[in-house]
């Protein structure tokens, strides 16, 4: 069992004066709990998980490169790698990244098992406890998870349809510093945003790049969604617009570190990411990996670098597109229809809806009547650092089929019919 409930009290609390103080603030997270429970009731539409659609997964292909590689570099396959990772996947993680503007040497890049980890490796570089990391509110809850285990002061500044307003930032940047904080990143989600869908505008990029640089911040721009815009456009990365030919160090933009993944445009199962960062972040990157795992699998390594060479990878991509551009125009159908009082930002791509409940209706409130209707979402309290958030719930539409979709949306409705008239009796 993974989380306390049920659990006895004794065995529970056994080991209490023994945990670290960063495992003190290690609590359970409410998606977590949520698949738990969801996974007993499949009846129950989820609308909560963050899981990438199984049809569009490429199964046979990677069967099909499976085999061939276990016969061809069987022994490599088996054995420990590089704690950097496998050389081949890092030139190739550039051809990707190239599509965004990402240019570095593959000696800036480390792959990790998921970008979840290089988040982690990034986190435990940089913060001692009370040091400042900026981010956006809301904040992607795997973030906040990471940056509050090392007990960072999370501080988050308000978005609009465009992501960051560079003004916001920087009137933040001079509040914490007024204070003496040290601020020691700026993390965003810069394209299709989770949980709030929202893209940063282009022409605002170079604005939160050149403020930060000229308050010494540097930025970690996680963007594991940014191939998976619905009709195909491509944003070209922050770390772009800090790359220069004639740069002192010009492998790698000096003040942006890059986070990319598998994920979302392969399969998660991989648990393959990877970090671009300037040279010597990545050295110490490179100890953070030793010491935590020795090297990240080869085998997924290798059998990823076997179906890019092998495949057309961004074929792959445009049928995850398209299925999530279908699903997407499931779910904003569904909510025009049945729930037009709530309000959100229409999604161009990524996985998420960021849904403003009726004025009056708490998300974490409403989840016991969303269970009982046959739907479940993340209350949006978990995407805050602070536990406010409760006007806001995240429903996803990257796993449920568009009929699941339309079925969960009819349940939030009546759960929050059912929601309004038991608060009106109390
Ligand atoms: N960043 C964001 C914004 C995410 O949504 C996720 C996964 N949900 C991750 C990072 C981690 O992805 P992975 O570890 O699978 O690469």
């Amino acid at each position: 069992m993974w989380y306390n409930e049920g659990m006895d009290d004794d065995l529970a609390s056994k080991w209490e004066n023994s945990y670290s103080d960063d495992a003190r603030v290690l609590t359970r997270s409410e998606i977590r709990t949520l698949f738990a429970v969801v996974a007993e009731h499949p009846e129950v539409v989820s609308l909560a998980g963050g899981m990438p659609s199984l049809d569009q997964m490429p199964f046979a292909e990677i069967s099909k490169v499976l085999a061939d590689v276990v016969a061809k570099r069987g022994a490599e396959l088996w054995q420990y790698g590089t704690a950097q990772g496998d050389e081949r996947l890092r030139e190739l993680v550039l051809d990707i990244c190239k599509l965004e503007g990402v240019q570095a040497n593959k000696d800036n890049v480390v792959l990790t098992s998921g970008s979840q980890q290089a988040l982690d490796y990034i986190t435990r570089l940089f913060i001692n406890p009370d040091d400042v990391v900026l981010c956006e509110e809301p904040i992607y809850v795997g973030a906040k998870g990471i940056f509050a285990s090392y007990r960072a002061d999370i501080i988050s500044i308000k978005m609009d349809g465009g992501g960051l307003i560079p003004e916001l930032l920087e009137k933040t940047i001079i509040e914490q510093e007024k204070q003496n904080k040290k601020i020691k990143f700026l993390y965003t989600v810069p394209n299709f945003h989770n949980p709030a869908s929202v893209t940063l505008l282009v022409e605002r990029r170079p604005k939160v790049l050149e403020i930060c640089k000229k308050h010494g911040i540097l930025i970690i721009e996680d963007n594991p969604y940014g191939l998976l815009s619905f009709e195909g456009e491509l944003y070209p990365s922050i770390y772009s617009f800090d790359y220069s030919e004639d740069s002192e160090f010009s492998n790698a933009a000096e003040n942006v570190i890059y986070l990319g993944s598998f994920s979302k445009i392969i399969a998660p199962g991989f648990r393959v990411g990877y970090a671009i960062a300037p040279s010597a972040i990545c050295e110490k990157l490179v100890l953070c990996a030793e010491a935590a795992t020795l090297c990240s699998s080869t085998n997924s390594q290798m059998t990823l670098v076997a179906y890019l060479e092998n495949f057309d990878w961004m074929k792959r991509i445009n049928l995850f597109r398209k299925s999530y551009k279908e699903r997407s125009y499931a779910m904003i159908t569904a909510l025009e229809k049945y729930l037009p009082e709530c309000t959100f930002e229409v999604p161009h791509g990524g996985f998420y809806i960021w849904l403003k409940l009726p004025e009056g209706v708490r998300s974490d409130k409403l989840l016991p009547y969303a269970f009982d209707a046959g739907v479940v979402y993340v209350p949006g309290t978990g995407f805050y650092a602070d536990n406010r958030g409760a006007e806001y719930i995240r429903i996803s539409f990257c796993y449920p089929n568009s009929e699941e979709i339309t079925a969960g949306i009819k349940h939030l409705k009546s759960a929050i019919d059912n929601y309004k008239k038991q608060e009106a009796l109390k």
